[in-house]
């Protein structure tokens, strides 16, 4: 019944474990989803920014490129005046890269003798590793980076080129972008993002140092996208991340202890398949020791049955020789009976205590007596199989609470027990005797023993142990059952120690009340 119940348990233990499973996995693909809609939603934007910005650039750029032409040079000042906010300095070089005259202007904010060392500077050094020469007429091409050395050495860059023809003649037009005018003038315009705005942004330098924005950090947890610059100060990096950050650790937190239950239902799942495989091999074993169970049982019952009807018949046909042959009929049909009763006894009560009824009742009685009468019940049994029974019972035991009926079938089916497997040892010792708040029970024999790995076994119902399986010894398996049930019904339990070869003691025990 118990079993049942807990099997039942593990089952649904199981299933809403399987259930919390499967509710977790669609959660998570659906959170999965959204964050990604969220982020794929995040990096468009960031993108089209980046886009924007750089096509600002370009585009500030493009009207230096577009209107300057060769023959204008001595006014590059003014043609660059429309744009002086976004572009620092421009050099025009003839075909051989060499400064055209008058092809250089630089900011105002530069000192002369500044301006020309950085002239000379880019000339020198910069331009010589520009790809310039090879780029298709009026394709815009660009540096960025960070001066290693000279006047500004430390500082970051931007130049963009653009190689043109004029009247024949090749030139270039070198602009170097202002690059303070991009960080607090046009980041700004494009980030000018306000408290309500869903999103923060940063830009992160080459370095991962922070040009622009708020410093924020982002962590496998962070709702966050990275688009790099590609056409102007490549190298940099937009970061764009939800502005909530405290929402992403909660939702950090939450993904932590959606974790730890997905753990907790795997292990349900996994321990209750466990104890389900194992409930069913020990059922499947219970199965097996039941037929066996029921074949042994039907042939105990057989046995004596013909027995019986064979020596009765024999003795109602007058088919003896003498009156002592008679006696003897008799004394087999009675022996058989008794077996027969015994075996009877054994089968109703086992199936009450397998039903779970209450079977037992107790009463206050004299141990010792119970024990005397039993040995008595037994003596003829003993005579026949050619054994004696020392029996040595403690006077004035201290009375319990027994049922009288049951304790004797316990003690009855150790005897017997001896009697059946211990025959060759010859004699059963029996004492009974308190043992501080116990009174125990012990019989002792000297036959085959029993297996160590089998002792806790044989106490199973329907067990026999493998030795006696192949022996002619009927049985069914159930005595000691019983007999642990017994005694665990009365407050006590019955233990065996027994080496193979030098016998067996069995110890039953019963609380004094
Ligand atoms: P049964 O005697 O009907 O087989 P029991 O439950 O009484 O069933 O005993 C279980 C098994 O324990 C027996 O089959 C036998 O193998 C073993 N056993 C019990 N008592 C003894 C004993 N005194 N000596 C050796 N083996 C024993």
């Amino acid at each position: 019944m118990r079993r049942i119940l807990v099997v039942n348990a593990l089952i649904f233990a199981v299933l809403a474990a399987a259930v919390a499973l499967a509710y977790y996995g669609y959660s998570a693909t659906s959170s999965a989803a959204s964050r990604e809609r969220e982020l794929q939603l995040m990096h468009d934007v960031a993108e089209e920014k980046v886009l924007n910005i750089e096509a600002w650039v370009v585009k500030d750029e493009r009207t230096v490129f577009d209107n300057l032409r060769l023959d204008e040079v001595a006014n590059l000042s003014e043609a660059v005046k429309p744009v002086s906010t976004s572009v620092t300095s421009v050099f025009v070089l003839d075909e051989a890269l060499k400064l055209v005259p008058d092809g250089y202007v630089g900011p105002a904010t530069r000192k002369p003798a500044e301006s020309k060392q950085f002239r000379d500077w880019v000339l020198d050094h910069l331009v010589p590793t520009l790809p310039i020469a090879k780029l298709p007429v009026g394709e815009r091409g660009h540096v960025h980076g960070i001066w290693r050395d000279g006047p500004l050495a430390g500082k970051p860059y931007l130049f963009s080129f653009v190689k043109r023809v004029s009247a024949d003649r090749t030139y270039y037009v070198l602009i170097e972008d202002d690059l303070n005018h991009l960080v607090a003038w046009l980041f700004p315009t494009f980030f000018n993002v306000s408290d309500m705005s869903k999103r923060i942004y940063q830009v992160v330098d080459e370095r991962g140092e922070l040009v622009f924005g708020a410093p924020f950090s982002i962590d496998p947890d962070t709702l966050a996208v990275e688009v790099p610059f590609v056409d102007t100060v490549d190298g940099w990096v937009l970061r764009a991340a939800d502005r909530d950050l405290g929402v992403q650790r909660e939702l950090a937190r939450k993904r932590l202890v959606d974790s730890l239950l997905i753990g907790g239902a795997v292990t349900v799942i996994v321990s209750g398949l466990a104890f389900l495989a194992i409930a069913i091999r020990r059922e499947r074993r219970a199965n097996e020791l039941k037929s066996d169970f029921i074949s042994n049982v039907s042939h105990e019952l057989k046995t004596p049955l013909s027995i019986i009807s064979m020596f009765g018949e024999m003795l109602a046909n007058g088919r003896t020789k003498s009156p002592e042959q008679q006696t003897e009929y008799a004394e087999i049909i009675w022996r058989e009976s008794v077996r027969l009763g015994r075996l009877i006894d054994n089968v109703l009560d086992f199936a009450k205590i397998e039903r779970g009824m209450g079977v037992y009742e107790f009463a206050e009685a004299d141990v010792g007596e119970v024990v005397d009468r039993a040995i008595e019940l037994v003596g003829r049994r003993l005579a026949a199989a050619n054994m004696t029974l020392d029996a040595e019972i403690e006077p004035e035991l201290p009375h319990v609470k027994l049922d009288a009926n049951a304790f004797t079938l316990a003690v009855l089916n150790l005897i017997d027990n001896s009697i059946k497997y211990a025959a060759e040892g010859k004699k059963i010792e029996l004492r009974l005797l308190r043992d501080g708040e116990r009174i125990v029970l012990r019989v002792r024999d000297w036959g085959p023993g029993i297996d160590p790995e089998e002792q806790s076994q044989i106490f199973e119902r329907f067990y026999r142990a493998r030795a006696v399986r192949l022996k002619p010894i009927r049985g069914s398996g159930i005595g000691l059952a019983l007999v642990r049930h017994i005694a665990k019904a009365h407050g006590g339990d019955v233990t065996v120690s027994s080496a193979p070869g030098s016998g067996s003691t069995f110890e039953l025990w019963l609380p004094v009340i």
